[in-house]
């Protein structure tokens, strides 16, 4: 039996973990990709005090160390199924089953998705959320880009370092900034209707062009940059905002006795890693302070 089990190992849940364990108590963090949450996406973070420019990845080390430094337990692993009561038990992918006195939920938000067709079967097999994390691996090949935003830009850009071509499909506007490099190549008004695979890799897209034509693109790589949304997935015993948010008392308290909430999965205004730092750390302190409690 643990302590505090914290799910999602972003800035929110590391920094609870730096708290929690720092105290003494016996605390295990699962996560279920890679540490540092969305931080590994982001190339260069100057909003995040005390550094005036640092990378994601960097960062998010940075966050693991301190948090292991005072004896966190993690294990790479895909939270799935909560019960919650006076113990609250936390069942796995792969089938482990963890319990736990307090429990706080830090998922934070992940990519949103085309939902074509095979896009789950292809993700990490030519598809990918993330450029930075995954851009590299397509040195000299031929990818696409889904998006429209400044993030889908820098995205791009970041891909036209790596890649022969960046097919850069804009379903809405076309972000200015990726306008005038050479092996970007824009398509706009366009929308991804197929997956199409071989040996199952990606190995090229169909899309819809902006007068609904069907056309296809050979490409490697696709990279999703549509937007995120709260990993709510969890949450089938705890109500959920309108935008599928937890609701939190100040203290990141629940409805829930003993279950807390930190970080962009928390309904709030302003979802930065400064903001989910700060949550996770108040997270723990009411943890441990309801563990006094009971
Ligand atoms: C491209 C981009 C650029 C950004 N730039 C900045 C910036 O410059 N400055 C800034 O302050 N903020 C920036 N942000 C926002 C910032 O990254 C987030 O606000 C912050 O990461 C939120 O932290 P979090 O810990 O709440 O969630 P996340 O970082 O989303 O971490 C949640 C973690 O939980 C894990 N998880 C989810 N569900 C489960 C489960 N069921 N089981 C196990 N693990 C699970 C996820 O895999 C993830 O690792 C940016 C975000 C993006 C996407």
């Amino acid at each position: 039996m643990y302590d505090i089990i914290i799910i999602g190992a972003g800035p929110a849940g590391l920094s609870a973990a730096l708290y929690a364990s720092r105290s003494g108590r016996r605390v295990l963090l699962l996560e279920r990709m890679m540490p540092g949450g969305q931080l590994p996406s982001i190339p260069v973070i100057e909003n995040y005090p005390p550094f005036p420019s640092v990378s994601g990845p960097d960062l998010a080390m940075q966050f693991l160390e301190a948090a292991m430094r005072h004896g966190t337990e993690v294990k790479y692993e895909d939270a799935v199924r909560l019960t919650l009561g006076k113990t609250k038990l936390v069942e796995t992918a792969p089938g482990g089953r963890y319990e736990a006195r307090a429990l706080i939920l830090a998922t934070g938000a992940e990519p949103k998705t085309l939902g074509l067709p095979d896009e789950e079967k292809l993700r990490g097999r030519g598809v990918s959320y993330c450029a930075t994390c995954d851009g590299a691996l397509f040195r000299d090949k031929e990818v696409g880009i889904v998006g429209s935003s400044a993030h889908a830009a820098e995205e791009a850009l970041f891909l036209a370092r790596h890649a022969s071509v960046v097919h850069m499909l804009c379903p809405l506007a076309v972000p200015k900034d990726v306008q005038n490099t050479e092996n970007i190549r824009i398509y706009e008004k366009a929308v991804p209707s197929a997956l199409l695979s071989e040996d199952g890799r990606l190995c090229g897209i169909r899309y819809k062009d902006s007068s609904g034509d069907e056309k296809e693109l050979p490409v490697a790589g696709l990279f999703v940059a549509v937007g995120m949304m709260p990993a709510n997935r969890l949450c089938t015993e705890i109500p959920l905002t309108k935008g599928g948010y937890i609701s939190t008392d100040s203290e990141m308290g629940t409805v829930a006795d003993g279950v807390f909430a930190a970080g962009d999965i928390r309904d709030k205004k302003l979802r930065q890693i400064v903001t989910a730092a700060s949550d996770g750390a108040t997270a723990a302190v009411s943890a441990l302070r309801y563990l006094k409690s009971i």
